[in-house]
């Protein structure tokens, strides 16, 4: 039986934690509130269940709300994020896996043809995508790419809870050139979601803006897109034959993508994949037939 007293302690801490989050102009004040008190009472499930609480829960419970609202991630102070089918680990310094790119996988598994069986993740960050492949398509094996040590890290241990023994990362910059990367070559698939966002532009969300770490948000250049640039000329030549890349960009990079790809040659079919609002969000490209993939191949046409 339920000590009555435990609902009149969640009731007073929904309410309470709920107001505080909304006033701190957090924008699901009652969602990230149900979240925090799971948190503190130490459970995972729906707190209408909930029969008993921890002595010590108003006190973890304050902690936690002071945090949030001081606008740090909901996904820090838990510790993970969803991404798809997985529960992911997420740590202070990485960037945090959102739900957008979750359709990257779909994108991928809808429109490639033939065997998906070696897929490389490009600024793998998390290892989401990676992670998703591993747990989704029986028998692949993942290659995720990471600048960053801290996230590459992480990745390695999300791959390992998706796939045990079938992800592997790699620590390199794709501005450089990479000899273990090109060995890697022909992959069926490459998934990326860089850092994109054009070097004048300011992140909206306080959350993004202060704990998303820089490096995994703007993409270098004026537009934001010399990192997709990159990862689009190691598509080229990471990709067998009628192999594809999807990477995500932002919504107004549609057009300034598909160019960017018919620039670097090598595909014969381009497109700009939409999200669920209908914004473009990835650009799909085909690798062409005919020249192999190999690391040192360069461009004329
Ligand atoms: N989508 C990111 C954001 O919402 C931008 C960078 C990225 O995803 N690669 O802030």
């Amino acid at each position: 039986m339920r000590d009555p007293e435990v609902g009149e302690r969640l009731r007073s801490a929904l309410a309470g934690t709920t107001q505080r989050l909304g006033e701190a102009g957090v924008p699901s004040p009652s969602v990230d509130a149900r979240a925090l008190i799971a948190h503190a009472a130490g459970t995972e499930r729906h707190l209408v269940l909930l029969d008993a609480l921890p002595e010590a829960f108003e006190a973890r419970l304050e902690e936690l709300t002071v945090r949030r609202e001081s606008r740090e991630p909901l996904q820090i102070i838990l510790g993970r994020a969803p991404f798809r089918r997985l529960m992911l680990a997420v740590r202070p310094g990485v960037f945090i896996p959102r739900p957008e790119t979750e359709l990257a996988v779909d994108i991928l598994r809808e429109r490639s043809r033939g065997p998906l069986t070696d897929v490389i993740d490009l600024c793998a960050g998390s290892g989401a995508l990676g992670a998703a492949v591993l747990d989704e398509i029986p028998d692949s094996r993942v290659l995720s790419v990471e600048i960053d040590p801290a996230a590459a890290a992480l990745a390695a241990e999300n791959l390992e809870r998706a796939g045990a023994g079938r992800g592997r990362i790699l620590r390199a910059d794709l501005l450089q050139d990479v000899p273990e990367l090109s060995a890697h070559a022909p992959v069926d698939a490459v998934l990326s979601n860089p850092p994109y966002i054009p070097a004048g532009a300011v992140p909206r969300d306080a959350e993004v803006l202060r704990h998303d770490p820089h490096r995994a948000l703007f993409g270098g250049g004026d537009d934001g897109l010399e990192v997709p640039r990159a990862v689009i000329a190691w598509a080229r030549r990471l990709l067998r034959p009628g192999g594809l890349l999807v990477m995500e960009h932002a919504d107004v990079q549609g057009p300034s993508t598909r160019r960017a790809a018919d620039e670097c040659g090598g595909f014969d079919h381009l497109s700009t994949a939409r999200d669920l609002t209908g914004r473009d969000r990835f650009l799909v490209a085909r690798r062409a037939p005919g020249e192999p993939a190999d690391g040192s191949e360069r461009l004329s046409r």
